[in-house]
């Protein structure tokens, strides 16, 4: 039972609690409260949330723990890349995204994908289908192509192949015809061929990974070109859902993007790996834009969990990654990224209910 001392305490402590909060409204008209991570978090999983674009790649019980203390579901994607270990290889990835995803209880689900490696085949095509029709017989909801599409992959003539190639077209109809999703990740940020700019958020990610950066690399595809290429699928298969994740690779460009998803009544964005790029961009623009497309913008965040990782590390990382996101989409706060000053959207509760979750369920039906 309370004790006199706590119950006065209590009541005193809200008297103060609530002159405070009249206080700071009034005087300077800034909220002076600020969300910390555990509450952000909590209105987060208010919304039972889905994160359409991670890869995760071990199936840990501190994971899924988080997972469902967040009301969590994750979308989990595959990517085929020659230069990785694990990723070079197609079938023990779907087999471990598979054992994931049934180990989940619900909380993951799989995005394929097919190798593009072997597009030079006698029987690539038919092969990429019927390798993704059987992922669909196991439950995957979407299928991924990446950027070394347009970026890496030549075909035997020594030539860049891009996304609206003949031999990718009858994929492109399968996955329409079985109404699954077709996600597109084509080219890079603008910074990947202009000159180094290290006041880019993506520049660090081409000092680690050289290979992708081509501002020194003549010759090489534009990036106009391989976005045009992205541009003709959503042209020629009208009644194909594609999403163009990293925010379509129009990360500078609000107004390039509205035109897309003006022009194109089947393309959706997500914002993986992005969302600093919003964040650099006039608050008032960015709320005003995911305002205007409020159906048409999906939630994601690139997350990752390794085989090899640190669990305890990882969970952190997601963790402060998912209460920023939420600072900035959903409350009016001034908080500090990388040393500057971000201003939170405040964005309303119908637009956050269907970023998080419901234009996840309509884009990619089966989440
Ligand atoms: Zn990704």
């Amino acid at each position: 039972m309370r004790s006199l001392r706590s119950v006065l305490a209590l009541v005193l402590g809200a008297a103060i609690a609530i002159s405070c909060a009249a206080q700071a409204t009034n005087s300077v008209g800034v909220p002076a409260k600020t969300t910390d991570d555990a509450q952000a978090l909590k209105s987060l999983a208010a919304l039972h949330p889905i994160d359409t674009h991670v890869h995760v790649f071990k199936t840990d019980t501190a994971f899924q723990e988080m997972l469902e203390g967040l009301n969590l579901k994750l979308l989990n994607i595959l990517v085929m890349d020659d230069t990785h270990p694990y990723r070079k290889a197609l079938q023990r990835q779907v087999d471990d995204a598979l054992a994931l995803v049934k180990a989940s209880r619900g909380h993951v689900a799989l995005c394929t994908t097919f190798d593009p490696y072997k597009f030079d085949g006698p029987s690539f095509t038919a092969d990429a289908i019927q390798q993704i029709d059987r992922d669909f017989a196991a439950g995957a909801v979407a299928v991924k192509i990446w950027k070394n599409i347009g970026m890496e992959i030549k075909d035997r003539n020594g030539k860049f192949i891009f996304a609206d190639d003949a031999k990718f077209e009858p994929i492109y109809k399968d996955i329409e015809v079985h109404g699954k999703t077709l996600l597109s990740h084509q080219a890079e940020p603008d910074v990947a061929w202009g000159p180094p700019d290290s006041s880019d958020p993506s520049w660090s990610y081409y000092q680690e990974n050289p290979q992708w950066y081509v501002g020194d690399k003549p010759g090489f595809p534009t990036k106009q070109t391989i976005l045009e290429a992205r541009d003709h699928i959503l042209a020629d298969n009208p009644q194909l859902r594609m999403v163009g994740v990293h925010l379509g690779s129009m990360e500078r460009d609000l107004d390039n993007i509205s035109r897309h998803l003006d022009k194109y009544p089947n393309f959706a964005i997500d914002m993986a790996a992005r969302m600093d790029y919003l964040m650099l961009t006039p608050p008032e623009k960015v709320r005003a834009f995911l305002i205007k497309y409020q159906d048409r913008v999906l939630y994601g965040t690139d997350l990752d969990l390794l085989a090899d990782a640190n669990v305890t590390e990882t969970l952190q990382e997601w963790r402060s990654t998912y209460a920023r996101d939420w600072k900035f989409l959903a409350t009016d706060e001034t908080f500090s990224f990388e040393g500057k000053p971000v201003h939170g959207l405040n964005l309303p509760k119908a637009v956050l209910d269907k970023l998080y979750r419901g234009n996840a369920i309509r884009w990619i039906p089966g989440l």
